[in-house]
């Protein structure tokens, strides 16, 4: 598998998981790069100050928002909003690795074959 970026962060089953801009390494492959970059978690009143005042921003108690910087350069890899508590989400994951925590593609897509999505 060639290497292939999503968002600013750069997968390369050699050489794991990196930063787009600054090549800096965060984890190997397969692992959750969140769980090994700065992250940073704010209220919805914090995001306030940073947009527009035409946006509406509302508080919520179990919302909660969620930055995750390169620890080597600072750049914003990703910003998410998360129920409190919630893990961090993996926004890619090696099949054979899904695969072993029991994830069945196929079996899925029998259950309900109108759910899936197809891009072409
Ligand atoms: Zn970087």
């Amino acid at each position: 598998m060639e290497p292939f970026i999503i968002g600013a962060v750069r997968y390369d089953p050699e050489d794991g998981l990196s930063c787009e801009k600054c090549g800096g390494r965060f984890c190997t492959w397969g692992g959750n790069y969140k769980e090994h970059v700065k992250s940073r978690r704010l209220a919805a009143t914090e995001l306030k100050k940073r947009v527009s005042p035409s946006y509406y921003v509302k508080e919520h108690d179990d919302v909660e928002l969620r930055e995750f910087h390169c620890p080597h350069c600072g750049l914003l890899l990703d910003f998410e909003v998360y129920r409190v508590g919630e893990p961090n989400r993996v926004d890619y994951e090696p099949l054979d690795r899904a695969g072993a925590r029991g994830y069945d593609a196929r079996a899925l897509f029998e259950q309900a074959p109108d759910s899936w999505i197809t891009f072409q």
